[in-house]
């Protein structure tokens, strides 16, 4: 600890992302990004791009990327935050949303961001558990609380709660805001988006980093309710108003240009998402049943740490998570079919040998 430490840089900790070892001798199997090249409209846009442009700020208002997604989405502009990266646009929530003392609720197993903010900022927390079937449980979002997020389809389960049920929890709870984290719902889930017209308390936020194979770019998205974003925007607009840069925006406006490009891809990595559940459950391995570009597995026989141990000695990364309840289990990234073949190959010969 320093003497010029603030009381919120003791009193936290930060968030851990995957080991990022890109030295090009592992197959990163470890953090959830899309195996194939981004979109060439978006190569396109950047090799040609003109960079004497560069002396010039970036357009605040990112007018372009709303309209295309307002387009894209049956939106309104005004209903669209743009945000670098959708963490971004999580972070900015805690702080436009809560205030220190206020409560929000969220699953104990979802993506470890959402306490990493409510520590920073101060906001109280209650976690709660997944159905058996490793179910975000929302009957028990009904609690008193200001607000809830959850992921879906939710990390690191895959798993994913159904259109209706959201829809049933918003019209139980129009007093609470409820922000539900789309990171990975291209790949099967389905996006409640065509609710925001009719609940103001909905916030969806959603991401180019995994779908579009723009994890590099650092671009995000929220939308909801006018007075909802009018906040973001006013957060962004308090600490840092060109949050996008030029490329960034225009890279990301050609992605959503090239709509075969991203629907090739994704039914890629789906196919190949059913072939290797198929293959690990062959193997013993209990493999939840996924709507994301990942699979997260556990075998009975075998401990979760030995096995990531193993796959990294023959430079294979995948994740494993050191808290109690999720020990014995494994996230892995789709490859490639390429990679995901090595991947098995490699943890067959595990369980034949450990
Ligand atoms: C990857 C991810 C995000 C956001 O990633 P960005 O790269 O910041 O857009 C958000 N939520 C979940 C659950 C994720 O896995």
């Amino acid at each position: 600890l320093s003497k010029f430490w603030s009381s919120r840089i003791k009193n936290s900790a930060a968030y851990v992302p995957g080991e990022q070892i890109n030295d090009g001798t592992y197959i990163k199997l470890n953090t959830n990004e899309n195996p194939y090249p981004p979109s060439r409209e978006v190569l396109d846009t950047i090799r040609s791009f003109d960079s004497t442009r560069l002396n010039l700020y970036p357009d605040f208002s990112c007018h372009k990327l709303k309209s295309a997604l307002a387009q894209k989405y049956g939106l309104n502009k005004n209903e669209i935050f743009i945000s670098n990266g959708s963490d971004e646009a999580l972070a900015f929530s805690f702080l436009a949303f809560f205030d220190c003392g206020d409560s929000i609720c969220f699953p104990s197993i979802t993506y470890s961001f959402y306490k990493v903010y409510a520590d920073f900022f101060n906001i109280n927390y209650t976690e709660t558990k997944l159905t058996e079937s490793f179910e975000v449980d929302l009957s028990v979002f009904d609690g008193n609380y200001k607000g809830v997020v959850f992921a879906n389809p939710n990390a690191p389960t895959g798993k994913s709660v159904s259109f209706a049920k959201i829809k049933s929890f918003l019209e139980r709870n129009p007093e609470k805001l409820v922000i539900v984290d789309e990171a990975y719902v291209d790949f099967g889930g389905q996006s409640v988006v065509p609710l925001i017209h009719k609940h103001d308390n909905l916030l969806v936020t959603q991401t180019f980093s995994k779908s579009r194979a723009l994890a590099g770019l650092r671009v995000g998205f929220a939308m909801g309710n006018i007075n909802l974003i009018n906040a973001l925007e006013q957060v962004k607009n308090s600490i840092n108003s060109y949050t996008l840069d030029t490329i960034a925006l225009e890279s990301a406006c050609a992605s959503l240009r090239d709509d075969s490009h991203f629907k090739t891809a994704v039914s890629k990595i789906i196919n190949t998402r059913t072939e290797v559940s198929e293959k690990l459950r062959l193997l013993g391995f209990m493999v939840i049943e996924s709507k994301a570009n990942f699979v997260f597995i556990s075998h009975p026989g075998f401990s979760a740490e030995n096995l990531y141990s193993g796959l990294k000695e023959k430079h294979v990364l995948v994740r494993h998570f050191n808290s109690p309840d999720i020990q014995n289990f494994l996230r892995v990234s789709i490859g490639t079919h390429e990679q995901m073949s090595l991947f098995l190959n490699l943890i067959n010969e595990l369980t034949i040998k450990l």
